[in-house]
C-alpha cells in the first residue's frame, strides 16, 4: 500500500506525516523527509500515531437522549431544536464551542452558520486557553493576527530567547531543530526564562527562573534598559513605528532593582540577559503558554514585541517575536473566524465596512454587530441561563476549562447540549443530548495550518468507521435543515476553496491574510496541494516573512509600541493557600489522552497524576516522594502523587493537565482553576492559582 502524506494531529509544529495503512485498522508511520517543517523528524507522540488507531472507545453512531438513532432522527432534532431556541429566545440563547483540534475546513462552516446565517457571534474554541493572548498582542502592535518569521529563523539566529515555553516537551521537533543549529553553530547563545527548570532549560547558556506572573517586569526593564543604552534603531523607529514615549514612561519604574524586586532573580543575571539581548543584533524571541496564559498575557506579549521593535529586529531573517501554538491548527481557526471576537479571513467584527464585505461574499441575513462570548464567559452564560442550546465539537471543557466543576453544572443545567467527537464518554459527552461521531484523524480530510503559518493538508487513509462523519458535514447539514442555503459543498475541497476566495474578496494587499492564489483549486489540485506558506495572493508566490518592509497594517501602516504597566497575578497566595500552581504538558501526552493514552509506549513517561514540588516545601509540608497529596484550591481539589523535584521553584508545584474524570475520579486539574481572565483576550490565568499540599 502506497503511503499517504498528512500532517501530524498535536501539537503547532505541523509536521509532515507518512502513514502507510495495514489492511487492519492500523498504519505504519514514519516522518514526511520532504514536509518543511519536519525533514523527516518525528517526537514520541508523533511516532505513536500508528498505536492509537483502535476502534475500542469510538463513538460510531448517533444517540439522541441516551438512545441509538439514525442521522436523520439526530440532525433534524439538533436543527429543530437550534431554530426554536433562536425563535423564542433570540439568537444569541445559542452558542458553539469548537477546538483547534478540528480542521480549518470545520472551523470555516462552523463560522459561516454562527455569524453568518444564526446572526450571533457566540462561537469561541479552546484555542482561546491557549494562544488568544498572542492573537491580541499581535492585533494591538501589528493591526492584524501576524506571526511574522517562521521556523528557519530559529536556525538562523545567534540568540533564542524562549520566554514560558517548555520548547522540548510541548514543540518537540522545533527543539530538535534549534538543538541542531546550536550544535552546529556553538556559538548560538540560548536563553529560557521559566518559573520551573525544565528539559528545555538544559540547553540553555542561561536560565532565569523568574517569579510566576512578572515577565512583564522583566521586558518593560529590558525596554528602558536597551533605550538608555542607545540601542534603538532611531531610523525604524520613527519611520516605521508609534507609541514609543508612552512606552518607555510605562517602563520607566522597571530599573534593575526594581526588576530584581518583582522578578525576584539576581541583578547579576538580568545583567547578563539584558546585555545578550542588547548586544546581539539577531535574536528571535519564543513564547507560549507560559506569556500567554495569564490575566496579563496580552500585556506579557505587547512587552516582548516592544522590545523587537525598539530594536528593529523584526521580519529579517534570524530575527523576531515568535508565538508558537500549542494545538494542531489554532492558526486555521484564527483564519476563518474561530474566535467570539474575529469575523472571518482576519476581518474584524467591530468593522461596518468588514461586515458588509463578509455579508456580500455569503450572501447572508444577517451579521453580529458586537463580539461574541469568550470561552469562560460562554460558559457562565450557559450556567446563568442565557444561553440555553450549545454544540461542543472535538473538546472537552468539562475537564479542560478553569472552573471545571462549574462547566459540569453548567452543563447539566443546559436544555439542550449536542456533542460532536470520536470518543464515546468524556467528561463532557454525558451531559449531552445528542451525541454526533465524527471521523478522526486517519479519516479527516482538510487542510491546518501551523505556527509559522504553514498550511498542510491532513489526508484520509483509513475509511470512516461506522456512521461517522466529518465535522463540516454536521455543520452544514444542520445548516441545510435550518433553511439556511449556501452549505452544500460536494467535499472538503469545496469549502477550502470558498475560504481561499473569501481571503482575496475585497482585498487590495489591506489585510495579512490572502490565499486567493488557491480560490479556484480543483478536487485534483486540492489532493496534490503542497505545503505552503500564507499569504498567497493570486498570481504570487507564498510569502515566507512578513515586515521586512516595515509595513504593518494598522491605519497608518506603523506598528505600535503598547505602554506594559506592571499587573501582578489575579490570585493571591498566603494564608490557607501558600503555594502557587502551575498546570501544562508532559512530553510524551496530548490534552486528555484519547489518543495517547492507548499506547503504552506514551503512558509509561509518567503513568499516574502528579504534583511537582521543591524539596524544601516538601520537607516543611512533610512530604515524600510518591505520597499521595489532597492539592486544594478555593475551587476544587484533586489527589495527586507528588513528586519531589529541585526543577520547581520553592513557593510553586505543577501539575500536568492531561488526566479526567475517565482516569481517575479526583484529578481533573482544571478545576481548581480559577477563571481569573486576560482582560484584553479573555485568556484564563492557567499559570497561577493560590493552592494548598496535605499530605492524604
Ligand atoms: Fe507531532 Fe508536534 Fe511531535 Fe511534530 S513535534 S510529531 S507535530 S507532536
Amino acid at each position: 500500500m502506497t503511503a499517504v502524506r498528512t500532517t501530524c494531529p498535536y501539537c503547532g509544529v505541523g509536521c509532515g506525516v507518512l502513514a502507510r495503512a495495514d489492511g487492519a485498522g492500523g498504519a505504519a508511520i514514519a516522518g514526511d523527509p520532504d514536509h518543511p517543517a519536519n525533514f523527516g523528524r518525528l517526537c514520541s507522540k508523533g511516532s505513536a500515531l500508528g498505536e492509537t488507531l483502535s476502534l475500542d472507545d469510538r463513538l460510531l453512531h448517533p444517540v439522541v437522549r441516551g438512545v441509538r438513532a439514525t442521522w436523520d432522527r439526530a440532525l433534524a432534532e439538533v436543527a429543530r431544536t437550534f431554530a426554536d431556541t433562536i425563535r423564542d429566545h433570540g439568537p444569541e440563547a445559542v452558542a458553539f464551542y469548537v477546538s483547534g483540534q478540528i480542521l480549518t475546513e470545520d472551523y470555516y462552516v462552523a463560522n459561516k452558520l454562527m455569524k453568518g446565517f444564526i446572526g450571533a457571534a457566540n462561537i469561541d474554541t479552546n484555542s482561546r486557553l491557549c494562544m488568544s493572548s498572542s492573537v491580541a498582542g499581535h492585533k494591538r502592535a501589528f493591526g492584524t493576527d501576524t506571526v511574522p518569521g517562521t521556523y528557519e529563523d530559529l536556525e538562523q539566529t545567534d540568540l533564542v530567547v524562549l520566554t514560558g515555553s517548555n520548547l522540548a516537551w510541548c514543540h518537540p521537533v522545533l527543539f530538535q531543530r534549534l538543538a541542531a543549529a546550536k550544535a552546529a553553530r556553538p556559538g548560538m547563545r540560548v536563553v529560557t526564562i521559566d518559573p520551573r527548570r525544565t528539559a528545555t532549560s538544559e540547553l540553555a547558556d542561561l536560565h532565569l527562573g523568574l517569579a510566576p506572573g512578572s515577565d512583564v517586569a522583566l521586558f518593560a526593564g529590558l525596554l528602558r534598559r536597551l533605550a538608555a543604552a542607545g540601542r534603538g534603531d532611531a531610523a525604524f523607529i520613527a519611520r516605521h513605528t508609534s507609541g514609543l514615549d508612552a512606552a518607555l514612561a510605562a517602563a520607566a519604574a522597571f530599573d534593575i532593582g526594581a526588576v530584581a524586586r518583582v522578578t525576584g532573580l539576581g541583578r547579576g543575571e538580568i545583567e547578563q540577559f539584558y546585555r545578550l539581548f542588547a548586544e546581539t543584533e539577531r535574536v528571535v524571541t519564543v513564547y507560549s503558554q507560559g506569556v500567554n496564559q495569564s490575566s496579563a498575557g496580552t500585556d506579557k506579549v505587547n512587552a516582548i514585541i516592544n522590545a523587537h521593535l525598539l530594536t528593529g529586529r523584526i521580519g529579517r531573517p534570524g530575527m523576531g517575536p515568535f508565538s508558537v501554538t500549542g494545538q494542531p491548527n489554532a492558526m486555521g481557526g484564527r483564519e476563518v473566524g474561530g474566535l467570539a471576537n474575529q469575523l472571518a479571513a482576519h476581518l474584524e467584527i467591530g468593522d461596518p465596512a468588514h461586515r458588509a464585505l463578509v455579508q456580500d461574499f455569503w450572501q447572508s441575513p444577517q451579521m453580529p454587530t458586537q463580539p461574541g462570548l469568550k470561552a469562560v464567559d460562554l460558559f457562565e452564560a450557559v450556567h446563568d441561563g442565557r444561553v440555553k442550546a450549545l454544540w461542543i465539537m472535538a473538546t472537552n471543557p468539562a475537564a479542560s476549562l478553569p472552573d471545571a466543576d462549574r462547566v459540569t453544572a453548567a452543563l447539566a443545567r443546559c436544555p439542550f447540549v449536542v456533542v460532536s467527537d470520536v470518543v464515546q464518554a468524556t467528561d463532557t459527552s454525558r451531559y449531552a443530548h445528542v451525541l454526533l461521531p465524527s471521523t478522526a484523524w486517519g479519516e479527516k480530510d482538510g487542510t491546518v495550518t501551523n505556527s509559522e503559518r504553514r498550511i498542510s493538508r491532513q489526508r484520509p487513509f483509513l475509511p470512516p468507521p461506522g456512521e461517522t462523519r466529518h465535522d463540516w458535514r454536521q455543520l452544514a447539514e444542520v445548516a441545510t435543515r435550518m433553511g439556511f442555503p449556501g452549505f452544500d459543498w460536494p467535499d472538503a475541497a469545496g469549502v477550502f476553496r470558498e475560504h481561499a476566495a473569501l481571503s482575496a474578496h475585497g482585498n487590495h494587499g489591506t489585510r495579512d491574510f490572502d490565499i486567493g492564489a488557491h480560490a479556484a483549486i480543483d478536487r485534483a489540485g486540492y489532493d496534490a496541494l503542497a505545503p505552503f506558506h500564507w499569504p498567497q495572493p493570486a498570481g504570487e508566490a507564498p510569502r515566507a516573512r512578513f515586515f521586512a518592509d516595515g509595513r504593518f497594517y494598522t491605519p497608518d501602516r506603523k506598528a505600535r509600541f503598547v505602554a506594559t504597566p506592571y499587573r501582578a497575578p489575579a490570585g493571591r497566595t498566603g494564608g490557607a493557600r501558600p503555594l502557587i500552581l502551575n498546570t501544562g504538558r508532559v512530553r510524551d501526552q496530548w490534552h486528555t489522552m484519547t489518543r495517547t493514552g492507548k499506547t503504552a509506549r506514551l503512558t509509561s513517561h509518567y503513568a499516574e497524576p502528579f504534583v511537582e514540588i521543591n524539596p524544601l516545601d516538601a520537607r516543611h509540608l512533610g512530604l515524600a516522594a510518591a505520597d499521595l497529596a489532597l492539592v486544594e484550591s478555593d475551587r476544587g481539589r484533586a489527589l495527586l502523587r507528588v513528586l519531589v523535584t529541585a526543577r520547581q521553584r520553592p513557593g510553586s508545584v505543577f501539575a500536568p493537565i492531561h488526566w479526567t474524570g475517565q482516569q481517575a475520579s479526583q484529578s481533573r486539574i482544571d478545576a481548581l482553576v480559577a477563571p481569573h481572565v486576560d482582560p484584553v483576550s479573555g485568556q484564563p490565568e492557567s499559570k497561577f492559582t493560590p493552592v494548598s499540599l496535605t499530605r492524604f
